[in-house]
């Protein structure tokens, strides 16, 4: 399964031979920070076959001009790749046919009963349609 990523900013810096991985927050910061960064490390190693200790990654948060830069182990790269992995299968789950991309019944999407949610559901058009 082809994944698309966006990765905001990525430079290899030729005096200490690394890629480096730049991505700018504008609200908190959370624990999936790292993984996403991680995701995109992911893509750098496979597709470049840069070393891992390569690799740098770097949140900049807008909010508190803080810069928070990570080091990745492959336990890391291994975790995130299985994450996706799970993920597509659970996904795959909703589709009657993967090939197609055609998707189960609506049935099998509930409404959620936390409203709250739907505010910022990026699909409130459809939903209420
Ligand atoms: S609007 Fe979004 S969050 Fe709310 S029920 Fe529909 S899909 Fe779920």
């Amino acid at each position: 399964m082809k994944v698309f990523i966006v990765i905001e900013f990525l430079y290899r810096d030729i005096i200490s031979e690394k890629w480096v991985i730049v991505d700018w927050k504008t609200g908190k910061e959370s624990a999936e920070d790292r993984n996403q960064l991680a995701l995109y490390a992911l893509y750098l190693k496979k597709k470049f076959k840069a070393p891992l200790e390569k690799i740098e990654i770097r949140n900049e948060s807008l909010l508190t001009s803080k810069c928070r830069t990570y080091s990745l182990t492959d336990f890391d790269l291994d975790t995130v790749n299985e994450r996706v992995q799970l993920s597509c299968l659970e996904m795959g789950k909703y589709l009657i046919d993967e090939e197609e991309n055609i998707p189960v019944g609506i049935e099998y999407f509930p409404r959620t009963s936390y409203e709250k949610k739907c505010i910022k559901s990026n699909f409130l058009e459809m939903c209420n349609s």
